[in-house]
């Protein structure tokens, strides 16, 4: 029998991943940034708060969002910021889907990520997320580890960027850990740099995560998306075929050797052929 293992998309075992908070100004040197050097990240947005002005820096223009947040990912806080435990229950519904409204007019795709303002949340707010049509919600705590998520509606984040950043970021780039996945979550609010006059942790974080060769830079979503990928994946008993029938191409390592990526919509058969919507062809295994 095959032995399968999952590996992010082609091979890599670590993945880095950001989450931004609130919307300001500010966000727009730290994207300009993340571009520069390849990051991708998820920026969570209060829509009511478009346009208006800031105990410390003002909020970006709704006018602003698809093309300032394009290729990352935009998510929800809730509408004006309100924190979720403090609303009945209602109100909280209006609060997410009248946010993920006015942001999915914008970016034209479904707005399925949050964090919760201020960090706080119970179960009935987790399983009222869920039934407004969110895939996962972060918290503000931050573990100090380099794991994937147990549940996604309480996510938490390796670290913020105040705490010891650069000594986190050497860590999970000494690490070596080959049987597992690992992922560096980080999270803050951009306007925080802009406060504490120090963009230039950032760029160096950028700077230093960016040289690395097996890294995969992510948006949340799209790890959400993959792990699920991975979980839909149908398997033979005996691990001689799998079907993908999402479609996001997941990467498996087969025989602890042979790395294969089963795309979207594929069937792979791991004696050496591939059949696939468009036809046959051999891939080497
Ligand atoms: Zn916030």
């Amino acid at each position: 029998m095959h032995s399968i293992r999952l590996t992010f998309p082609n091979g890599c075992r670590k993945a880095v991943t950001l989450s931004y908070d609130d919307g300001k100004e500010s966000d727009r040197k730290m994207i300009q940034l993340m571009n520069t050097y390849g990051l991708k990240g998820t920026f969570n947005l209060s829509a009511e708060k478009f346009s208006q002005k800031g105990s410390f820096l003002d909020y970006i223009e709704a006018k602003e969002v698809a093309a300032l947040y394009n290729g990352h990912e935009v998510a929800c806080h809730t509408y004006n910021h309100a924190t979720t435990t403090l609303l009945p229950k209602q109100e909280l519904i209006s609060e997410i889907l009248a946010n993920r409204t006015v942001l999915e007019n914008l970016v034209h795709y479904p707005v399925r990520g949050f964090a919760y303002p201020m960090g706080v949340f119970s179960e009935e707010v987790k399983n009222t997320l869920a039934v407004c049509g969110l895939d996962y919600a972060r918290t503000t705590r931050t573990t100090n580890r380099f794991d994937l998520p147990n549940d996604l509606f309480e996510w938490s984040a390796t670290c913020h960027h105040n705490e010891d950043l650069m000594e986190r970021t050497n860590a999970f780039i000494l690490r070596d850990r080959p049987t597992v996945l690992s992922l560096f979550y980080l999270w803050g609010h951009s306007y925080e740099f802009e406060e504490q006059n120090n963009w230039a942790l950032f760029e160096a974080f950028c700077k230093k995560i960016s040289g690395q060769k097996d890294i995969w830079f992510a948006t949340n979503i799209e790890i959400v998306d993959y792990l699920e990928a991975f979980r839909r994946l149908y398997f033979a008993a005996d691990n001689s075929f799998v079907v993908n029938p999402s479609n996001v191409a997941v990467s498996l390592l087969v025989n602890e050797n042979s790395l294969i990526s089963v795309d979207a919509n594929e069937t792979v058969f791991l004696n050496g052929v591939v059949c696939s919507t468009e036809g046959l062809e051999e891939t080497p295994i």
